[in-house]
């Protein structure tokens, strides 16, 4: 569309230039727009997620970092089906989470997500065998009888778990069972699969092994995977880190390897903050305390960056405040 002859974009022009200039939204296997979760007890309130923004390439291995409390199990809990948003937008691998049906949201279960959780007794069921367990979610879905053992234990060999296909979870380690539980959440050839917390309950040796078969479904199977953990030392070994505060995303680390001018390899770490598509980011709580940035800031666009300073009325108001208390008892 061209600009009318006056010289002055029309409103459908000043539109369609708008919409040009609008971020791009990434196609991805896991994208979740301004998500939010409040739950309700006994009238109290409780806003687990209050605008989350996320977004996972299909076949990216991402961890999810954030403090006790911050909403990782909830989002969790709501990508894999079991617990629905109260607003917001999600979608995993084209399935509309706010949208999806009883009916949808069972074969969703079943069959487009898996997941790992923290407890190892809560994966398996303690009186089928290993390769009877990764058996188990094959039966509601179309995989042939004759093929399900064969995938069983493809999968089991595939994690370093084949020794364990006749035993039962009682006489695994942590570990094992950790990773059977692993092969049981890959058996329908989930497109994601989450893991919460699943080395909460183990040493650092055996965090390891599990980490590592997380990576190798990953890699493997082509199965895009967000891990929430605690542990450092695991989120150090994906590409990208998000970390949630008060239910939000706010930072990201990203993690690529860089040749260096003596051509070395080397692996960089940068943190980002994440802004979301309404423009909101989070600043770190030491900046806003070092400068005392509370409710209002001004924002001064630069060239290439954009600076954020302190209200000035505030600002000396602030130091006025301090001139009088410094000035208390003494005559001037
Ligand atoms: P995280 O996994 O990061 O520790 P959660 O997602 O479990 O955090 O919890 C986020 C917030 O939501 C917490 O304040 C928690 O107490 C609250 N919460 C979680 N589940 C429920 C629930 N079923 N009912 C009420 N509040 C809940
Ligand atoms: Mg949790």
């Amino acid at each position: 569309m061209t600009e009318p002859p006056t010289g002055r974009p029309d409103l459908d022009e000043l539109r369609r230039r708008a919409m040009a200039n609008a971020p791009q939204r990434e196609a991805g296997m896991v994208v979740c727009e301004n998500l939010v979760r409040i739950y309700q007890t006994e009238g109290v309130e409780v806003q687990a997620l209050q605008g989350l923004d996320l977004s996972v390439a299909q076949g990216e291995m991402i961890a999810v970092v954030g403090a006790s409390g911050s909403g990782k199990s909830t989002l969790l809990g709501i990508l894999s089906g079991q617990d629905v948003p109260t607003a917001g937008a999600a979608e995993v691998a084209g399935h509309d989470l706010l949208a999806m049906k009883r009916r949808e949201r069972l074969g969703y279960r079943r069959a487009t997500v898996g997941f790992v959780r923290q407890q190892t007794s809560r994966n398996l069921l303690p009186y089928l065998s290993a390769a009877e367990n990764v058996m188990l979610p094959m039966t509601y879905t179309g995989i042939k009888r004759s093929r399900r053992r064969a995938r069983a234990e493809e999968l089991l060999d595939l994690l370093s778990v084949g020794h364990c296909r006749d035993r039962t979870p009682d006489t695994l380690s942590g570990g094992e069972q950790q990773r059977v539980a692993i092969a049981v959440a890959n058996a329908n050839e989930p497109r994601v699969l989450f893991a919460d917390e699943p080395t909460g309950e183990l040493d650092t040796a055996t965090s390891d092994e599990v980490f590592a078969a997380l990576r190798r479904a990953n890699e493997n199977l082509g199965v895009t995977v967000v891990v929430v953990t605690h542990d450092a030392l695991v989120s150090e070994q994906v590409q990208r880190t998000v970390r949630i505060r008060n239910g939000r995303t706010s930072t990201e680390v990203l993690r690529r390897v860089a040749t260096g001018e003596d051509g070395v390899e080397v692996l960089t770490a940068e943190e980002y903050a994440v802004l979301d598509a309404g423009g909101r980011l989070q600043l770190p709580g030491e900046f806003t305390e070092r400068l005392h940035l509370r409710k209002r800031v001004r924002l001064v666009l630069e060239s290439d960056h954009v600076g954020v300073w302190p209200d000035e009325a505030a600002r000396r108001a602030r130091s006025d405040a301090q001139d009088a208390e410094s000035g208390d008892g003494s005559e001037r």
